[in-house]
């Protein structure tokens, strides 16, 4: 893919639309108390994210980092979207639960990069929930008011290979920066020369 197919995006234009949204989850949700962080890239998004979510004198939002991998199934095992995704790192919830708390009840937002085919965030929805409803059934809780909301820098306008079940998101909401036309995303933190990077992202309106 040569370089005008894609879309560049800079690093302030990722901070001003981490700033927006998070004015739009204090205004809607209100101040998440946990942040998943898919990663690799939801991990520069969610640092900046918290920076805006963190009202003066308040405590820092914790940050927990997931890592989920996709790749296109070969025909053994595929679930009903066709592509199978992998848990390289999850939720240490013993661990959560000794430092931070459990997550049962919580107002909690997953953050990554771009929502492309939308697998990536069918899996963590499901299966946070999934792993939450498990840990409070195991500690006789009702997970009933745990709230799931979903922040992408980008969504890409496209066919969706999944979509999210507001029930299990409690009334939380689903949040994009900004939606673009379905074109690769070059990101500033995958760039390897950030000063031509940033020269492209500028000409095409994104910084
Ligand atoms: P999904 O198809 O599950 O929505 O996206 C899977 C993952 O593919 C994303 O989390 C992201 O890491 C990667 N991805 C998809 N589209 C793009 C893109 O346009 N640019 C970059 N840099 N990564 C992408």
């Amino acid at each position: 893919m040569s370089s005008d197919d894609k879309l560049y995006i800079s690093y302030n234009c990722v901070h001003k639309l981490c700033q927006k949204a998070a004015t739009e989850i204090l205004s809607t949700i209100g101040k998440p108390d946990v942040i998943v962080a898919i990663g690799g890239g939801g991990f520069i998004p969610s640092r900046i994210i918290r920076t805006f979510l963190r009202q003066t004198g308040e405590k820092n939002i914790p940050i927990q980092a997931i890592g989920l991998s996709l790749y296109e199934d070969l025909g053994m095992g595929a679930d009903a979207i066709g592509k199978e995704v992998i848990r390289t790192q999850w939720l240490d919830f013993g661990a959560l639960a000794q430092h931070f708390d459990s997550l049962i009840g919580k107002n909690i937002l997953i953050v990554d990069e771009v929502d492309d085919t939308r697998t990536t965030l069918h899996y963590a929805l499901t299966e946070l929930y999934q792993d939450i409803q498990e840990n409070a059934e195991k500690l006789g809780k009702d997970m009933g008011n745990t709230k799931f909301s979903i922040f992408v820098v980008n969504n890409k306008l496209k066919p969706k290979r999944a979509e999210l079940n507001k029930d299990l998101m409690n009334g939380g909401i689903y949040l994009s920066g900004e939606d673009v036309e379905d074109r690769w995303i070059a990101y500033p933190w995958e760039s390897s020369d950030i000063d031509t990077h940033t020269e492209l992202a500028i000409k095409q309106g994104n910084n």
